[in-house]
């Protein structure tokens, strides 16, 4: 597959934002964090996402250029609403004021509600941990039909659901655990669909209910529905970050009196901790080295070369396509360009742009 460099993926993603309304600033926040997802090795929230990102601008159901607004300040305790502000840009905004608060008096919960897709969630850890803090991210998904079947259940009842938490060590969180809490995050079907590969067994169900792993009728006509990971426990967890981000933080879930009209909206409810609060955060960080160091002694299964800690596969990923480049499909290339087609760029800027 065609690999591309990161900075010029990069340039690329803040040309098309900005032709599509976004400030010089948001437009590289957002493009910064979606090919760092791709480096990462989630190119399920890549610069694949780019095109839902400016249909929904264009639509009016993201907006650009938003301004966060604190609707409850409680102490330990912020709320703020994003009004359907480009996600990456308004959580970043949110944290912010979290990480001052933690800092001050030891924690501070942070729920961001109403905001247009937030992306690959271990990106806020990662910024809480550069800040030298702990943090757990519960996220709920709406404004849309659901697709993932709770345990037992055969149709959608909620969406994929990420829980996020990580420690901050000397060099970078480890761990670092980010998750969908679906088998597979729905960005995953989208790339199989769009390589016309299928998806691992026990992965997708058909509208009956049936296993299947052809992703087609899910990713282009909604039918059929994801599986939670975990079978009961994967399932309990996906319905506790919809009552977290969904009721607590963002007072709107996925049922079905709320609107959906087609968007991906995101509720978060982050919690920041300060070590410095619980104790010496040099001791932590070594005693949760010395943890990690025994867990990836354990001898590996057969067929497995090495045990991996959360977050080591997204460091060797990084790794890798920074110094070779990121693989993008060439269904995912065409409609990156029809994007940037439909808000204005001509053919010439973007084969100047799009460029591996
Ligand atoms: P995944 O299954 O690839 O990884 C999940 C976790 O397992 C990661 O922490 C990873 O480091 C760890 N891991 C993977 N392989 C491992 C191994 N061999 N040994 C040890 N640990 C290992 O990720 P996913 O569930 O497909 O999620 C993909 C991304 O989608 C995440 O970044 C998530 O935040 C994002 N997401 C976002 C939304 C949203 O609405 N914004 C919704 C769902 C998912």
């Amino acid at each position: 597959m065609q690999r591309y460099r990161a900075e010029n993926l990069t340039a690329a993603t803040a040309r098309i934002l900005e032709a599509a309304g976004s400030s010089v600033e948001e437009a590289r926040v957002v493009a910064e964090h979606l090919v760092d997802a791709n480096l990462a090795g989630h190119d399920s929230h890549g610069v694949g996402m780019l095109p839902a990102y400016i249909e929904h601008l264009r639509s009016g159901l993201f907006v650009a250029n938003q301004t966060p607004e604190v609707v409850n300040d409680a102490g330990a305790v912020i709320v703020v609403d994003a009004r359907h502000g480009l996600g990456q840009h308004m959580v970043l905004k949110a944290l912010d004021l979290g990480i001052a608060r933690a800092k001050e008096v030891g924690a501070c919960v942070v729920a961001v509600r109403e905001s247009a897709h937030v992306g690959r969630i271990g990106a806020y850890a990662e910024y809480c941990a550069a800040a030298g803090l702990a943090s757990t991210h519960f996220v709920n998904v709406v404004d849309h039909t659901p697709i993932v079947a709770p345990f037992g259940g055969s149709d959608g009842r909620f969406i994929t659901n990420p829980f996020c938490a990580a420690l901050p060590g000397p060099n970078g969180p480890t761990p670092l655990l980010d998750m969908a809490t679906s088998t597979i995050a729905f960005g995953k079907a989208r790339v199989a669909r769009n390589k016309g590969v299928p998806v691992p067994e026990g992965t997708l169900l058909d509208e009956a209910g049936r296993p299947t792993n052809d992703p087609t009728a899910l990713v282009d006509e909604k039918r059929g529905a994801l599986t939670a990971f975990g079978l009961h426990k994967g399932s309990g967890l996906a319905i506790l970050c919809e009552v977290f981000a969904g009721a607590l933080a963002g007072e709107r879930t996925i049922q079905p009196e709320n609107p959906r009209r087609g968007s991906i909206v995101n509720n978060l409810l982050s919690i920041l901790m300060d070590p410095k609060a619980f104790g010496d955060p040099l001791t932590i960080a070594k005693e949760a080295a010395a943890f990690g160091a025994y867990v990836k002694a354990s001898p590996p299964a057969p067929g497995v070369d090495e045990v991996l800690l959360p977050g080591e596969p997204e460091a060797r990923s990084r790794a890798e396509r920074q110094a070779s480049g990121v693989p993008v499909d060439p269904m995912t290339i065409e409609q990156i360009k029809e994007a940037g087609r439909s808000v204005g760029l001509s053919e010439a800027e973007l084969g100047m742009l799009v460029r591996s």
